[in-house]
């Protein structure tokens, strides 16, 4: 493991037991494939994820790829949607009216971001709350902020899981969020608080962010600046979970290459924290696996059946 920073760590030091998003993605796609044979084999029902892309951003094409291989590899039907970047408001509402009525597509997902003549929140909240996997619309926000419920955003959700499976029980715990963003900060917020965690959400105008961070037993850092979270904020056995993609350009002896990193400085945070999700491989990962889980879930609740009754 290559070091950073300016000291040398010794190998000795203890190191954190890394969060393995990758294994925990592959355990909850396992679970949701066995979930859509028994909703097929008991109930005749194929949950159905629609996706609309509008324009050809490169890093969406990958996301919405991806998207589409996982949802039919896990049993389920796929649908896209491909629309050029010159389409309108109303071409795009009519589209998402469409899938709304089509019985066949239990989520509705338009990728983000959309192009500037188009009004996203608009688009949002025309999803009919029930087919709103990204659970971004007011409806599911609201459900999620006064009931702890509704559908949740796949990214917090996934953090969600991970903290629970290597954690256990979050009551009491002191956790920190950086990063206020609707599809990640806030309703990371609104979860940690339903599992009665004491939390702080820090964003660019909070004070001493170093000092926030050195009290939290759980951070979770949504920031979008590589590297900003230093080791030595960290308070010593906590657990890290860095939302953060950012490519950056390292040198290497074949010259200059690009690289994947999170917001926290992995290398020295591994020395201190508890537990920590790599970048790439840890919460990554978990978000279209927890899509894919929330298409069921809106499956179920479309024809009345209890999700839990799928699992053996
Ligand atoms: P946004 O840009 O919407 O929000 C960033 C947040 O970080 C804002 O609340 C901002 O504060 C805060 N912030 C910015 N600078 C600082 C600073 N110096 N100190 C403290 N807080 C700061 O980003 P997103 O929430 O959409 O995404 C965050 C990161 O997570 C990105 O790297 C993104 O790529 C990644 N991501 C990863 C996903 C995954 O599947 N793993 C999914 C979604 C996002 P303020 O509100 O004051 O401006």
């Amino acid at each position: 493991m290559p070091e950073s920073g300016s000291g040398v760590i010794s190998d000795t030091l203890p190191r954190a037991r890394l969060i393995d998003g990758r294994a925990s993605a592959a355990r909850l796609r396992a679970e949701v494939a066995r979930q859509v044979a028994v909703l097929a084999g008991r109930h005749g029902v194929t949950p159905g994820l629609a996706v609309i892309l509008v324009g050809d951003d490169p890093a969406s094409e990958v996301y919405v790829r991806n998207k589409g291989r996982q949802t039919l590899e896990a049993g389920m039907r796929s649908f896209e949607t491909r629309l050029p970047a010159s389409t309108t408001q109303a071409e795009l509402l009519d589209h998402v009216a469409r899938l709304n009525a089509d019985s066949a597509v239990h989520g509705i997902l338009v990728q983000l971001p959309l192009p500037g003549q188009i009004d996203e929140l608009a688009v949002i909240d025309a999803i009919a709350p029930h087919k709103d996997v990204d659970g971004f619309s007011l409806v599911n926000t609201g459900l999620l902020a006064a009931r702890g419920a509704g559908m949740i955003p796949c990214t917090p959700l996934g953090c969600l899981l991970l903290l629970q499976e290597y954690l256990g029980k979050l009551s009491g715990q002191r956790a920190l969020i950086i990063g206020r963003s609707n599809i990640v900060g806030k309703p990371m917020l609104q979860l940690l608080l339903r599992e009665h965690c004491t939390v702080t959400v820090a964003h660019s105008r909070t004070r001493d962010l170093a000092g926030e961070c050195r009290r939290a037993d759980i951070l979770v850092a949504a920031i979008g600046k590589p590297q900003m979270i230093k080791g030595d904020w960290i308070r010593p056995g906590a657990t890290v979970i860095d939302v953060g993609i950012n490519r950056i350009t390292v040198s290497s002896p074949d010259g200059p290459r690009q690289r994947l990193v999170g917001d926290v400085d992995f290398d020295a945070a591994v020395r201190v924290a508890g537990a920590i999700t790599p970048v790439p491989g840890g919460v990554g990962p978990m978000t279209i696996a927890c899509l894919l889980r929330n298409t069921v879930t809106a499956a179920c609740a479309q024809y009345q059946i209890d999700a839990s009754s799928l699992i053996d």
